[in-house]
C-alpha cells in the first residue's frame, strides 16, 4: 500500500466550467483516484477553486461586487458541478481560506530565508486611477514593429513578435481605456536559475512520463529567468515580510499562491480529520529527516500524481517543483527546510491535450461552449464520463461532437453494456428469480474462457489506469463486455426452455452474471453512478461506488464559512472478482442507461448556433 496524492488542477473561479475543462483535469483524476483506492492504496485527492488575480478583480469591478463575492458565487457553482459529476475529492476547497494564506506565507518565508526569493526594482505598468498592476495582456496599443493597432502588451497577434508593454505606441488599458503609467516598483522574484540544476537532475530521473511533457519541461530549463511573484494589487495573499505585511498595495501573484493549494488543501484536509499531521505521509519523504530529497515516491512509499491541461504543464513540472525544492533547501544556494519539512516533488505530471467542440475551440465569449451544469440537466453524468474516457483528449487533441456523443451513448453504453446487463438479469429473474446455481455437470470450455477473460481484466485494466492510459484501460473493460455479449449470442440460453435444459440455462446465466459483476467492477472508476445501480441489480447491498458530498464548513481559523466537497471513500468495492452467491434474489431490472433520441443532435447544434 502506498500513500497516493491525486493533485488536481484548480479551476479559476471567474465563471462556470465547461466540459472541456472537466475532460482535462476532472474525470481522469477521479478515475485514477477511484482505481487506486479500490486497489487498496491510501489516496488523498485534493483541489479547490483558484480565486485571486486580476481577471476576478476586473470582473468583480465590472459587476460592482467585491472579488470575494464573485469568488463565493463561482466557487459554489463549480463545487456543485464537480459533485454532480461524482468526482471523489477528499477535499475540494478554495484559495481564500485562512489556512491557505498561512501555508502560502510559510512557503514564501522559507524560500526567502533560503535565498530563493529576491527583491528587484522593475518598470511596470499601473492603472493611474486604481494604483493596481496592469498585466501585460490588459494593455493594448500600436505594434512598434508592424504598426498593427491592436497589439497586446505581451505579443502582437499580427506579426507574432513578443513585445514589452512599455514599447507599445499609444498604450491603453483594456479595462477602462486610460493610459497606463510606467513606474519603477519593487517586487519579489523567484530565483529560478538557482534551482535549474536541481530541477534538471530531478527531471532526468523521471521515468514513465509522457515524452512530450518531459521534453517540453527540459527545454524550459535552458532559458530559466527569475520570475516575478508579487504584484501591485490589493486582492491576494499579503507578503509575509516586515515592512511589506501590512502594505495594502502589494500582494503575492496569483500563480504562486494557486500552486501551493495542493499542499494547503492537504493540510486543511488533515486538520479537518482530527489528525493535523496526517498530510505528512503524502508530502514528506519517508524516514523524515534522513529521507532522500526530492524522492517523490521513487524511494519512499508516497507518490504524487498531478492532473492538468497542457497549458499548465510549466507550473507543475518546473515552477511548483522549484518552489518545493527552494523551500526544502535543494538549489544552488542550499538552505534548510522550514517547519513543514522536506517536501516531495511530483511523481507524475499527467497532462491532457485539448478538447474542441464541433471542430472549434471552446470559447465562452463566442458561445462555443456547453457548461457542465447545462450538460447534466439534459444528460447523465456517466454518459459524459464515458465519452471523456473513450474519446477524450488523453494524448491527442480530440473533438466533441453531438453526433459522436449520441453514437457512443446509444451504440456502446446502451446497446453494448446496458443491454448485456438488462437481458441477463431479466432472463435470470424471470426464469429463476435468483442468481441461478452452476449445474453440477460443471462448466464448459466456453464458460471457463469467458470467466478467465473477465478475471484477467483486473490486472490489465488496473495496470493501464495506474500508468495513466485510461483510454486503453476502458477499451479493455469494454472488450470483456463485448466477449460476454458474444458468449450470450452463441450460447443462446433463451432456447433452453425445456425442463431438462434448465440446469444448463442456469449455468450460462450464472456465468454471464458473474462476468457482468466483474466487468462492473472494472468499469466502476469510469462509471461510478451506474456501477452502484448494477451492483444493486445483482442483489448487492451497501455502497459499491462512494460519492462526494457538498458540506458547509466553518473556516478553521475564523474566516467566513464556505462549502467543501468531501466524502467517505473507505467504503466501496475492492479491485477484485467477487464470486456471486447462487440463490441471491433478483428482481426485474429497469434500464441503467438512457437511450438518446437522434433529434438531440440538431437541438444541441441549434443551441450552439444561438
Ligand atoms: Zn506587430
Amino acid at each position: 500500500m502506498s500513500h497516493v496524492l491525486a493533485a488536481v488542477a484548480w479551476p479559476y473561479a471567474n465563471g462556470p466550467r465547461h466540459i472541456g475543462h472537466v475532460s482535462g483535469f476532472g474525470v481522469p483524476s477521479d478515475v485514477f483516484a477511484r482505481y487506486m483506492r479500490m486497489a487498496g492504496h491510501d489516496v488523498l485527492m485534493v483541489s479547490g477553486t483558484d480565486e485571486h488575480g486580476t481577471p476576478i478583480q476586473v470582473q468583480a469591478d465590472a459587476e460592482g461586487v467585491t472579488p470575494r463575492a464573485l469568488a463565493d458565487r463561482y466557487n459554489r457553482v463549480i463545487a456543485e458541478d464537480l459533485r454532480a459529476l461524482g468526482l471523489s475529492y477528499d477535499l475540494f476547497t478554495r484559495t481564500t481560506t485562512r489556512n491557505h494564506y498561512a501555508v502560502v506565507q510559510e512557503l514564501f518565508s522559507g524560500m526567502h530565508r533560503n535565498g530563493y526569493i529576491v527583491p528587484k526594482i522593475t518598470v511596470g505598468a499601473i492603472s493611474p486611477s486604481t494604483g493596481r498592476t496592469l498585466p501585460d495582456r490588459y494593455i493594448e496599443g500600436t505594434c512598434p514593429i508592424c504598426g498593427y493597432d491592436s497589439a497586446r502588451g505581451d505579443q502582437c497577434d499580427n506579426c507574432g513578435n513578443q513585445l514589452d508593454p512599455v514599447d507599445l505606441i499609444n498604450p491603453k488599458s483594456k479595462i477602462n481605456g486610460e493610459t497606463p503609467e510606467f513606474i519603477e516598483t519593487e517586487h519579489f522574484f523567484l530565483d529560478l536559475p538557482a534551482l535549474a540544476d536541481a530541477l534538471r537532475q530531478w527531471l532526468d530521473s523521471r521515468e514513465g512520463w509522457r515524452p512530450n511533457v518531459l521534453r517540453f519541461s527540459k527545454n524550459l530549463l535552458d532559458d530559466l529567468q527569475p520570475r516575478a511573484i508579487t504584484r501591485d494589487l490589493d486582492w491576494g495573499v499579503p507578503i509575509p515580510l516586515d515592512g511589506w505585511r501590512d502594505r495594502p498595495d502589494k500582494r503575492i501573484y496569483v500563480w504562486f499562491d494557486a500552486v501551493i493549494g495542493y499542499l494547503s488543501a492537504s493540510i486543511e484536509w488533515a486538520r479537518r480529520t482530527g489528525d493535523p499531521e496526517a498530510w505528512r505521509k503524502f508530502w514528506n519523504p519517508q524516514g523524515a529527516e534522513g529521507g532522500t530529497p526530492s524522492g517523490g515516491g521513487a524511494d519512499g512509499d508516497a507518490q504524487s500524481h498531478y492532473f492538468m491541461g497542457k497549458d499548465n504543464i510549466v507550473f507543475h513540472s518546473v515552477i511548483w517543483p522549484a518552489l518545493l525544492g527552494g523551500y526544502s533547501g535543494e538549489g544552488s544556494r542550499d538552505g534548510e527546510p522550514g517547519r513543514l519539512g522536506r517536501l516531495n516533488l511530483p511523481t507524475e505530471v499527467v497532462s491532457s491535450e485539448y478538447l474542441t467542440m464541433e471542430g472549434r475551440k471552446f470559447s465562452s465569449s463566442r458561445k462555443v461552449v456547453i457548461y457542465v451544469r447545462d450538460f447534466l440537466e439534459r444528460y447523465d453524468a456517466d454518459a459524459l464520463r464515458y465519452f471523456i474516457a473513450v474519446a477524450g483528449p488523453e494524448s491527442n487533441d480530440t473533438d466533441f461532437t453531438w453526433a459522436e456523443f449520441l453514437r457512443r451513448n446509444n451504440d456502446e453504453l446502451v446497446a453494448g453494456w446496458g443491454n448485456l446487463v438488462n437481458r441477463s438479469v431479466s432472463m435470470a429473474a424471470k426464469n429463476f428469480g435468483v442468481i441461478p446455481p452452476i449445474d453440477p455437470a460443471g462448466l464448459t470450455e466456453a464458460d471457463e474462457a469467458l470467466l478467465a477473460a473477465a478475471r484477467a481484466g483486473f490486472e490489465t485494466v488496473g495496470g493501464l489506469i495506474g500508468r495513466h492510459r485510461q483510454k486503453q484501460a476502458i477499451g479493455e473493460a469494454m472488450r470483456v463486455v463485448a466477449e460476454a455479449n458474444k458468449y450470450l449470442s452463441e450460447q443462446a440460453p433463451w432456447k433452453l426452455k425445456d425442463e431438462a435444459d434448465k440446469p444448463r440455462m442456469g449455468t450460462i446465466l450464472h456465468v454471464a452474471l458473474q462476468v457482468i459483476s466483474d466487468a462492473n467492477t472494472l468499469l466502476t472508476p469510469f462509471l461510478p453512478h451506474s456501477a452502484q445501480k448494477i451492483h444493486e441489480l445483482l442483489g448487492g447491498t451497501g455502497v459499491h461506488a462512494p460519492m462526494p458530498v457538498l458540506e458547509e464548513v466553518d473556516d478553521l481559523d475564523g474566516g467566513p464559512a464556505y462549502p467543501v466537497l468531501t466524502g467517505d471513500y473507505t467504503v466501496g468495492t475492492r479491485w477484485e472478482s467477487v464470486p456471486l452467491e447462487a440463490g441471491r434474489p433478483l428482481s426485474a431490472p429497469k434500464p441503467i442507461f438512457r437511450k438518446l433520441d437522434p433529434s438531440i443532435v440538431d437541438e444541441e447544434l441549434a443551441r450552439l448556433a444561438g
